[in-house]
């Protein structure tokens, strides 16, 4: 008997009835089968040493597939795991699942502390037992001996866990002498594992439950190659030195006050500077892409939103309603400026002549989130977004699509973010019913969401059960200069907010139509965009949002009087900048330049002077030449000019 194999070039093979993954990998090259991980069987992954006995589609997984990476660093949780429990016997263990870059296990060390000196011996141990090839072997288990084994060994985390199991579905792997409940899969053995790094340790309670008993967390990454460890933990140093938040305060960006409130970022000059130079940009994008600016208050009727139906989903988990001395007058900080842009599109009737209406502001939001959530300027309380509403004719979604489009990639293009992809999240056409909006309107949507993102040659994915319940989307995201992924600008077709705020226009049939919205905000909020920015470019701004554009440095007081004509004048022609005339060495004073990443300085002394010049000097190259002050100024005017 042989069982049917596809493989994903679309290729059949067929094979022996049980045959593993191991053999398919081997009989397509044995170069294949030294690095393969883990299969995919009809979309489910599998260990390598599993017969498949039926018809399927296959993949072999490998390190340079995401369920491969999970694969191997889940083993790797549970090599962590015998390694702490040959070096602390009586450990009892909670979950090790993988997580985006490693993994980690929730150990009960019986109040044992857990220190760097516990952190390299579990690696070292690691690492010898890696050596030794064991095998993950699967063993089905009744729940009775699941139930068994866990007593005897004292683990009431892994009894907790079996209670809520199913007879019959219970699966324990092994690997050496250690043996942890699991469902799998696995990599075939220890071997694989070449490289280890234990990165911290944090505290977590038991099934996330503050009632229950905190447990410490430990950290690690493994990897196939040694060299690719080195490569990683290079990234987190680098990463680390970019952090926006160290940059933030030594740039002198931002801050926050404990008696203004967590989450509450303070815009210090220089970042409000950065900021306004954003927000300048966009304003000037929108006016020419045909968006009419708006401003509406930072709070708003409750009764606004529960006809958004913000106040149902969010109300009880956010900032509560505020109370005036009127009796029964509530409002709500303004959690999205949606629902205010559908009240000014109501303020007066609209004709399908009047569409596209888009509305644009710089609107600021407030949404409570959890301290224990709060992060720099990426997860904050209070921020503000560059929105936007078009309220359009379900027929020119695509029109749109390819301006916001062009929007969001001028954006990318202006700040140096090269590396994007875009995915067009639809609806599940399997579940229908879980969607608000007429059939025939989604399906017009998603097809010019698709062909609008063709036209501008995006690469995209589209994702089946991706959309909102509310709306067909499409989503960017970029790759920073270390690599990482952020999710920046979406723009959303939104069927509800129309529906539920009863905006209209009357059709050329002279009949009453509803609108299609589209929500957009290609910074999402300039907050978290801020905090992208400062990590992508390492706090090196680009020279026309850079806060200071510019250091006026004389080489000693005698020259302090020229170096503050030189800086009048380029204060004169809007260029940014700071005059240094302390009394120091002019070493000293460019090492401060350098260190507060302002792009050029001006060294002036005797030579300059004379003749009218100044010294050039680039932050991070180095000397420039001199040059003629006035020849400098202009040409630095062109330099410095917000793109177009
Ligand atoms: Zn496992
Ligand atoms: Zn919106």
């Amino acid at each position: 008997m042989n069982v049917k194999i596809s493989l994903p070039d679309g290729s059949v093979r067929e094979y022996p009835v049980g045959v593993k993954g191991s053999e398919i990998a081997s009989s397509i090259s044995e170069g294949l089968a030294r690095v393969s991980l883990a299969i995919e069987v009809n979309g489910e992954v599998w260990d390598l040493s599993r017969p498949i006995n039926s018809d399927a589609s296959i993949k072999i997984l490998t390190w340079n597939d995401k369920p491969g990476k999970n694969t191997f660093w889940h083993s790797s949780a549970h090599l962590f795991a015998e390694a702490l429990e040959a070096l602390y016997p009586g450990v009892k263990f909670g979950i090790g699942p993988p997580i985006e870059n490693g993994f980690y296990y929730d150990v009960d060390l019986g109040g044992r502390a857990f220190g760097d000196d516990d952190l390299l011996a579990v690696e070292a141990k690691m690492k010898e037992l890696a050596k030794k090839d064991s095998a993950y072997v699967r063993s089905d288990v009744s729940k009775a001996d699941a139930l068994k084994y866990f007593t005897e060994k004292g683990d009431e985390y892994k009894l907790d866990l079996i209670s809520g199991l199913e007879d019959g579905k219970i699966t324990f792997y092994q690997q050496g002498n250690f043996v942890d409940l699991c469902r799998g899969p696995h990599i075939p053995n220890t071997g694989f594992i070449k490289a280890v790094k234990l990165l911290s340790v944090a505290g977590a309670y038991w099934r996330g439950d503050e009632k229950n008993k905190m447990l410490t967390r430990v950290y690690g990454i493994t990897f196939p190659k040694q060299k690719e460890l080195e490569e990683y933990l290079h990234l987190l140093e680098e990463a680390k030195k970019r952090d926006h938040r160290k940059l933030g305060k030594e740039l002198e960006l931002f801050g926050f006050s404990e008696k203004v409130g967590m989450g509450l970022p303070l815009w210090l000059p220089k970042g409000t500077i950065l900021r306004e130079r954003l927000e300048q940009f966009m304003r000037k994008a929108q006016i020419k892409a045909g968006y009419d600016p708006v401003v509406t208050p930072h709070i708003g009727g409750k009764s606004l939103y529960v006809t958004s139906g913000h106040y149902e989903k969010y109300g009880k988990d956010s900032f509560q309603p505020i109370h005036t001395p009127d009796e029964g007058e509530e409002f709500l900080l303004k959690p999205m400026n949606c629902p205010h842009h559908c009240e000014i599109y109501k303020l007066k009737p609209r004709s399908y002549r009047d569409l596209p209406i888009r509305l644009a502001e710089f609107g600021t939001v407030y949404r409570y989130e959890q301290s224990g959530e709060l992060h720099g300027l990426t997860r904050v309380r209070g921020f503000t977004q560059d929105d936007a509403h078009i309220f359009c004719q379900p027929e020119q979604v695509k029109g749109e699509f390819i301006k916001v489009i062009d929007l969001v990639l001028h954006v990318f293009n202006s700040l140096g973010f090269e590396n994007y992809t875009a995915q067009v999240s639809l609806r599940d056409p399997e579940n229908k019913q879980k969607y608000i909006g007429e059939d025939h309107l989604w399906d017009l949507a998603e097809t010019q969401i698709q062909e609008a993102a063709d036209d501008r040659g995006l690469k995209t994915v589209a994702v089946k059960g991706e959309a909102a319940f509310y709306g067909p989307k499409l989503d960017f995201m970029v790759k920073d200069a270390l690599g990482r992924s952020w999710q920046l600008g979406t723009i959303q077709v939104d069927y509800q907010l129309p529906q539920r705020f009863e905006l209209e226009y009357v059709g050329s049939d002279n009949q009453k139509h509803r609108p299609v919205m589209i929500h957009r905000a290609p910074f999402g909020s300039l907050e978290r965009f801020v905090a992208v920015l400062i990590e992508h470019c390492a706090g090196n701004f680009p020279l026309w949002l850079a806060p200071d554009q510019i250091a006026v440095l004389p080489i000693s007081e005698r020259f302090n009087e020229y170096a503050k004509m030189v800086y009048d004048k380029l204060k004169e022609q809007d260029i940014r900048g700071l005059l240094d005339d302390r009394d120091e060495k002019i070493g000293r004073k460019i090492r401060d330049a350098e260190t507060k990443k302002v792009p050029y300085m001006l060294i002036v002394g005797e030579r300059e002077v004379a003749e009218g010049r100044v010294a050039v000097r680039k932050h991070g190259q180095g000397d420039q030449g001199s040059v003629l002050l006035d020849e400098f100024v202009s040409q630095f005017r062109v330099e410095c000019a917000a793109p177009n």
